[in-house]
């Protein structure tokens, strides 16, 4: 966990804004290898082990596996429209293409990835909240279509700031749909300037994970 993104994670829970009291245990760098985040609000506690810090009690990681067609920043910075370096939310098996991203200058948080991200030093797992500040992200691809996920990740973005999801996931109050495929939509959110084009290549033969 890079220690200058704990300042954009927010405690999971419902209510006011809070920013998290961050202690640290083992640094290497400035990567945050075992600490503790906490909040002043609700006195939730998340623990970094490892580098990653734990939003939610996960049965156990590598659960899916990752799917290699995914492992493509080229195809990721062209859905978000990564035209400068930002930083970037990559959940899932997007992750696998953390590092070809960061490779673009992008800071990049792996959100819940089946194994260890190449090339990311920030990594968080929770599953139903994306922990992250209000419009400090530019830009969020995800695997999974959780309701209580897609909105906080849609409060998120910058202005303007896309959202990668499943096609069957509902897009969020705020964000307007600009192009879908039988796999993924991308949205952006209201409130930005001139967005330039999206490409989504048709015609793959993905079968669907969800039933
Ligand atoms: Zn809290």
């Amino acid at each position: 966990m890079f220690i200058e993104l704990i300042d954009m994670l927010r405690c999971t829970r419902p209510h006011e804004d809070s920013w998290l009291v961050a202690t640290f245990h083992e640094m290497r760098e400035r990567d945050v290898v075992q600490g503790l985040l906490s909040c002043p609000v609700c006195t939730a506690r998340y623990p970094i082990t490892g580098g990653v810090a734990y939003f939610d009690e996960l049965s156990s990681a590598g659960d899916n596996e990752a799917d290699a067609t995914m492992d493509d920043g080229t195809r990721i910075a062209a859905y978000l429209n990564l035209v400068e370096p930002g930083v970037v939310v990559l959940g899932g098996t997007w992750a696998g293409a953390a590092a070809s991203v960061s490779g673009m200058g992008s800071t990049v948080i792996a959100l819940n990835s089946p194994r260890e991200p190449d090339g990311c030093s920030s990594h968080v797992r929770s599953s139903d909240v994306l922990p992250m500040a209000r419009e400090t992200v530019d830009g969020i691809a995800l695997d999974s279509g959780a309701p209580g996920l897609l909105e906080s990740a849609a409060h998120a973005l910058k202005a303007g700031a896309r959202l990668v999801a499943p096609a069957a996931a509902s897009v969020p109050t705020g964000l307007l749909k600009l192009a879908h495929d039988g796999r993924w939509w991308v949205a952006a959110r209201r409130g930005g300037g001139a967005s330039g084009p999206v490409q989504i290549a048709r015609g793959q033969r993905h079968k669907s994970s969800d039933g």
